[in-house]
């Protein structure tokens, strides 16, 4: 059964008001304070407050919760993502039936077009993929030939190049990965670790779905929606536009939840933990629909973007207007994807080591692990997490 609240129902505590005690008898106690509303800590917020019964207290620097999966309509009323497109997909049949409580489902399975050669073709590489860029039919053996004929032998698959030229050959890595690997990690294929390319599948069938996980649908209502319900608990409050490192000694409280950048949570003792960053740009056209699909990507090095996505295919919109999101790749800015190479695996490692031997302080999600995760792996993560804060608190309780 689904869970619908209206309206955001969420406790609001406004700094600037004085909501917020200095060190005085009357300075707000929490069990929990949880650093960033986006999944990993609204999925604890809701176990903690719901399931164990403690106050929580959740801080957010940014003007808003869901983290970077936010979404919101814009002043058209096209519901869009604040920072690109947030497709939800997964095979973990525990984190549909958790995420359910909080939402209802839209069926929506994701396809992506790349622009190559002038022409639209699926992505991942297909038969049709083939079949449009060499001008015949495919079947899946004549594909299996024609990639095996042309891919490279290489002895030790190390980087993203060597995964890609090593299964379809250089021309076809060339034409898809390469300008977008450079464009989007600001590196060359050669560059990166092979568990980048490692995300891109090549496909002897004509499945053009990007993902094929069993479970494919959007919150009916939006994620923002979604999170609105996780929250929405008497013994949840959750402040916005507020930086944990500015609340120090403002509130107390016994376990620390970290969902932020682990670098900077040690004030960057040992170095930056490099991101690359993207620069969203949203538009709004005055046409009913602009391109075939959700995300068109655009691999050749001479555009500046990578993907344009049209939100009304995710959402499923009915609208006279259209709402497009450009992605522009960047080395500055937010951080959006940690850069998987091994020297930065090392200096994460060495933070990790300084996670571990701080008590009472639990670091959950995708800044805080340094690691690329997708929604539902943040989910998963949250969920074990709080399993395992059960444990504990049972075992001291037994103690
Ligand atoms: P976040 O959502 O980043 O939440 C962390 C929060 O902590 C942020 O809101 C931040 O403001 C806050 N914070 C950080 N430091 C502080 C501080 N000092 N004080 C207060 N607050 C702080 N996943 C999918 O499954 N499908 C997709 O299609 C998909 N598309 C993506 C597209 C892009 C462009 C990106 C960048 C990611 C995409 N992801 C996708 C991944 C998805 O965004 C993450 O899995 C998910 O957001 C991780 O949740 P989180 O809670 O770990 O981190």
């Amino acid at each position: 059964a689904s869970k619908e609240t209206t309206g955001a129902a969420v406790t609001r505590l406004d700094p600037s008001k004085g909501s917020r005690a200095g060190k005085t008898a009357s300075t707000p106690r929490y069990d929990y304070l949880i650093v960033g509303a986006g999944f990993a800590g609204a999925v604890l917020a809701e176990r903690l407050a719901a399931g164990s019964n403690k106050r929580v207290l959740v801080v957010d620097k940014r003007p808003h919760i869901a983290g970077n999966a936010y979404d919101h309509y814009n002043e058209d009323g096209l519901l869009v993502h604040k920072y690109g497109p947030h497709i939800f997909h997964t095979n973990s049949d525990k984190v549909v039936d958790y995420l359910s409580r909080f939402t209802q489902w839209r069926p929506y399975e994701h396809r992506v077009l790349a622009q190559v050669d002038d022409q639209l073709v699926p992505m991942p590489i297909n038969l049709t993929t083939l079949s449009r860029l060499y001008g015949r039919e495919f079947t899946a053996d004549d594909a299996q030939a024609f990639l095996a004929a042309r891919a490279e032998k290489v002895d030790t698959i190390k980087t993203s190049e060597d995964v890609v030229v090593s299964q379809i050959g250089r021309e076809l890595y060339e034409k898809f990965f390469q300008g977008y690997t450079r464009k989007q990690w600001g590196l060359d294929p050669s560059e990166l670790d092979k568990s980048v390319a490692a995300r891109v599948p090549t496909r002897t069938s004509i499945d053009d779905r990007y993902f094929t996980d069993s479970f494919q649908n959007m919150p009916l209502h939006g994620y923002t929606k979604m999170f609105e319900n996780m929250l929405n608990h008497p013994n949840i409050s959750v402040m916005t536009g507020t930086d944990f490192q500015d609340l120090e000694g403002e509130v107390q409280y016994d376990k620390l939840i970290y969902t932020g950048p682990i670098d900077e949570f040690f004030k960057h003792r040992f170095g930056k933990l490099p991101y690359r960053s993207l620069r969203f740009e949203h538009t709004t056209l005055p046409v009913e629909n602009f391109q075939q699909v959700g995300t068109v990507n655009y691999p050749a090095e001479a555009t500046p973007y990578t993907r344009i996505t049209e939100y009304k295919h995710l959402t499923g919109q009915q609208h006279a207007k259209t709402s497009l999101t450009y992605e522009y790749p960047m080395a500055e800015g937010d951080p959006y994807y940690p850069v998987p190479r091994p020297e930065n695996q090392e200096l994460y490692r060495r933070y990790q080591a300084l996670a571990d031997a701080t008590p009472n302080v639990v670091f959950v999600g995708r800044l805080a692990c340094y690691r690329y995760y997708n929604m539902d792996q943040v989910v998963a993560q949250a969920l074990s997490t709080y399993q395992q804060l059960q444990q504990e608190d049972a075992a001291r309780s037994a103690a």
